[in-house]
């Protein structure tokens, strides 16, 4: 029984075989510069030793999608014979808008529904389907399965997702808060019940992302009541590269001080701001702790506007859980700078007074993998879809 998780963006798929008798990785790879004149495919077996990466036709994401069949079904590297053994197809779908509740196998109308959610995350539902409709030619009957990034927080409160703007606008767009990395946050909570050697229905946990895109949510019973991110993920903490909350009025000023097109203030508070704006160094951790180290003070200022932030909504979701039994870090800076989790351990103990703090590696991939399966074994159900009458 193996399960095919596969992670499309604009230029890139990666792909990761799973074995469900173990939940182990027999394989995995990631296809790359889609479209461009130097594609590559990186493929790994790492129970094999097998590692390899060499240049690949890849116009699009249907040859992708090919080439990842043909390397995994290569004589010589290959994992399978055939594509029948492949159990099942799971994808990481980012938007599910107000559509999704849960993961779901895909068919005409869920395809349908991912379509309408384009709108809503332009640069990340679009690969998505892509790789969904080349899987469903190269993989043709195997079932596939989207696993959505919004799912998890649709728990959350109206009066917690609702913004401060006329309510016609969530009528008429679906402007509300959405939040993203819900597969992370899904897994690190299961992974603290157990640590905790606590059942999850009844633990309070803050869940804190810190990757390239961070977000933090507030979990109660294994139920997301609150997260960082919104209608899209720049809203919330400060990021690699993203803004995360600032007074929206920062936006028009700009705009008409700077005479910035919307795409100009699109591409300053995505790709342009956060730790790199505020350092002008680097959106990259490890560059920026070497730089703070070495003394500088605009690497110590991104740090610490960083932390500060993650240290505020800490505190803002203490109040909204009551009580809390442990704050999770996960992600390439939760799991691999401690002096983060430390600092803000140390300045909350009072507030925070039994609470664990720990750090817990996140596995999405794998949660995709155990998702497809269950619905796969489930078989096909009514579509858990509830559009509220949003035209989004
Ligand atoms: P993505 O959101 O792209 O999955 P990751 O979870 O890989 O991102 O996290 C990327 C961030 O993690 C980068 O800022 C990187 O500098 C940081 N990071 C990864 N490893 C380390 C490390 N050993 N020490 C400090 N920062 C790290």
């Amino acid at each position: 029984m193996s399960i095919l998780v596969i992670n499309c963006g604009s230029s890139s798929v990666k792909y990761e075989l799973f074995d469900m008798s173990d939940n182990s990785v027999i394989s995995k790879g990631v296809v790359e510069r889609i479209g461009g004149t130097t594609s590559s495919i990186k493929h790994e077996v790492p129970k094999h030793d097998v590692y390899f990466k060499k240049r690949a036709n890849a116009p699009d994401h249907l040859t992708a999608v090919e080439l990842i069949r043909n390397v995994l079904s290569d004589a010589e590297f290959g994992v399978i014979t055939n594509v029948a053994e492949v159990t099942g197809v799971g994808h990481r779908v980012v938007h599910g808008g107000e559509e999704f509740h849960e993961s779901t196998l895909i068919d005409k109308t869920v395809l349908k529904c991912i379509q309408k959610c384009c709108k809503l995350a332009p640069l990340h539902n679009p690969p998505a389907l892509e790789g969904i409709t080349a899987c469903m030619k190269i993989f043709e009957n195997v079932p596939q399965v989207a696993v959505f990034d919004t799912a998890f927080h649709h728990s959350m409160p109206e009066h917690v997702y609702m913004y401060g703007i006329p309510y016609k606008f969530y009528k008429k767009f679906g402007i509300r808060k959405y939040g993203f990395h819900g597969t992370s946050h899904r897994y690190v909570s299961k992974k603290a019940s157990e640590i905790l050697k606590k059942p999850l229905e009844k633990i309070n946990l803050i869940t804190v992302h810190l990757g390239n895109g961070c977000s933090i949510a507030a979990v109660s019973g294994g139920v997301s009541i609150d997260t960082s991110m919104g209608f899209t993920p720049l809203e919330g903490l400060v990021m690699g590269t993203r803004s995360g909350d600032m007074d929206p009025a920062v936006v028009t000023f700009l705009m008409q001080e700077e005479a910035m097109s919307v795409d100009d203030m699109n591409t300053m508070l995505n790709k342009k701001s956060g730790l790199l704006g505020i350092s002008g160094i680097s959106n990259d951790m490890r560059d920026l702790l070497t730089e703070m180290h070495a003394g500088n003070p605009r690497a110590k200022l991104a740090y610490d506007t960083f932390v500060y932030r993650i240290l505020k909504y800490i505190g803002a979701y203490a109040a909204a859980l009551g009580s809390v039994d442990a704050v999770v870090f996960t992600a390439g800076i939760g799991e691999n700078v401690p002096e983060i989790k430390n600092e803000i351990k140390q300045q909350l103990s009072s507030l925070l007074k039994g609470a664990e703090f720990m750090s817990i590696r996140t596995n999405e991939e794998l949660l995709i993998a155990i998702d497809t399966f269950e619905v796969i074994k489930r078989g096909p159900q009514e579509t858990d879809t509830n559009n509220g009458g949003i035209n989004a």
